[in-house]
């Protein structure tokens, strides 16, 4: 799932990665972009060529071109030397995204987790984690996925898992116009799914989140 592309930085052994993802877009033709978004606004019946909208598809391009282009990654880790071996959960990490099926935002927070092995995760890599894998047209379940099967293969550790609650946008300001509906999704891999001591842990870490707010 992860290639190394670079595996020999400052000594630190595996520092870079790219991880593979499910499509690797295209790069991007800004002045393409935003003409054609000047056709779609101009056949949806609005005053594009107005003082007020002018700019409009010049705007929207760029705010996609940066919803859709992912952040350098950079995983480092660490060696487990202190041999801890509990679980780590960092929760309530922002997520924000773009459901592949209508461009809009779906928003929400991801808690991820896992169980050492012989490596482990520097703390703010956590929420880059998530911001690599989400920035870019998604779905949930998908995120999900990609980020615990990230970490399987970057940490190897005894277990991971991922629980993501989300708002969509294209459920809530369209469609069903279910406001305030959150779509919950988990991925567990390892002791987290196995173990029902382990699973039960993480599922009862993030729960206790979800009930406090
Ligand atoms: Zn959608």
């Amino acid at each position: 799932m992860v290639e190394a592309v670079a595996v020999q930085i400052d000594g630190q052994v595996g520092a870079r990665w790219r991880p593979r993802i499910t499509h690797e877009p295209a790069p991007v033709d800004l002045v393409k972009a935003e003409k054609a978004a000047a056709d779609m606004l101009a056949a949806l019946g609005l005053p594009i060529d107005s003082e007020d909208m002018f700019e409009t598809p010049r705007r929207l391009v760029h705010a996609y071109a940066e919803m859709l282009t992912p952040p350098e990654f950079d995983s480092t880790t660490f060696s487990n030397a202190a041999g801890y071996d509990e679980l780590v959960v960092v929760s309530d990490i922002p997520v924000s995204s773009l459901c592949e099926h209508h461009l809009l935002p779906f928003t929400g927070v991801a808690h991820v987790g896992y169980l050492p092995g012989d490596r482990i995760l520097g703390l703010s890599k956590f929420a880059r984690t998530v911001e690599f894998f989400a920035r870019r047209a998604q779905t949930q379940e998908r995120l999900t996925v990609e980020i615990a099967e990230h970490l399987m293969d970057r940490l190897e550790p005894l277990g991971a898992g991922v629980v993501i609650e989300a708002e969509h946008t294209c459920m809530s300001l369209r469609g069903a116009r279910a406001d305030g509906a959150r779509t919950v999704t988990a991925a567990l891999h390892g002791r987290l799914r196995d173990d029902p001591k382990t699973r039960a842990e993480f599922l009862s870490l993030t729960r206790d989140r979800a009930g406090a707010r």
